[in-house]
């Protein structure tokens, strides 16, 4: 298993990395490209709608998310659509 650098709890996804998320730190056509775990990812996502921009790596890993509650809510939103997409499929 490889953890997230960013939360240093989660697994990567190794078979498919596209479910893995681009860090928001390395956007530049300079940086070496580095990949979170999903949620890490979102919660990149909201520190820069909410905080002006993500936690830049040297301060890695982070003890916790950087806004939680949203984290989870979007989480919790993104299963349940999941779940209601499979049981229409069934
Ligand atoms: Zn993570």
């Amino acid at each position: 298993m490889i953890a997230c650098p960013r939360c240093g709890k989660n697994a990567l996804e190794e078979e498919r990395p596209a479910l893995n998320a681009l860090s928001r730190t390395t956007r530049t056509s300079e940086d070496t490209p580095v990949y979170v775990c999903s949620p890490c990812g979102t919660d990149e996502a909201m520190q820069d709608w909410l905080q002006g921009g993500a936690t830049p790596q040297e301060d890695w890993p982070m003890d916790g998310f950087a806004v939680p509650d949203m984290v989870e809510s979007i989480q919790r939103a993104t299963d349940l659509a999941i779940t209601e997409k499979l049981e229409e499929l069934l």
